[in-house]
């Protein structure tokens, strides 16, 4: 878990990579919410990451343990792909950042492909193809007919 005041560094990472490509998406602001609340963070903190990056006052720094900087990386490549592909400009960002983190070329190309199903995953499961009932991104079977997914 990461502290209170290290949480606008670890959203700004993230705000930069979606601001990379100039435009954020709807997509790209919700994952960047439900990333708000796993980590805990106020809606003050995510408008002080987002006004950083917009003023422009802001470089890309890793915080927190080790396994936190592998997590934003995680949380940076799950936003950037979440409009369907890392643009250019989103994985440069992102690797120079785990370069700096000192993750590995192969443990990079893991992290996105990981990353890649689990959007796909999400994309599949957002709605019963039974019963049509709107279940969990994550679940694994229908909570209203008991359908996998
Ligand atoms: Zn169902």
């Amino acid at each position: 878990m990461i502290t209170k005041e290290l949480l606008v560094p670890y959203l700004a990472n993230i705000v930069a990579v979606i601001h990379a490509d100039g435009v954020i998406q709807e997509e790209e602001t919700s994952a960047l919410e439900s990333i708000c609340q796993r980590i805990e963070a106020g809606r003050e903190d995510l408008e002080e990451a987002i006004r950083c990056i917009a003023e422009n006052r802001f470089r890309l720094t890793p915080v927190g343990r080790f396994s936190d900087k592998v997590r934003n990386l995680e949380d940076m490549v799950f936003v950037a792909m979440k409009d369907g592909n890392l643009a250019k400009e989103e994985k440069a960002l992102v690797l120079s950042f785990a370069k700096n983190i000192q993750i590995t070329q192969s443990q990079f190309r893991t992290i996105v492909s990981e990353t890649k199903l689990k959007i796909d995953l999400q994309r599949s499961c957002r709605v019963c193809t039974q019963c049509g009932a709107s279940i969990q991104a994550d679940a694994r079977f229908c909570t209203e007919c008991g359908n996998p997914c």
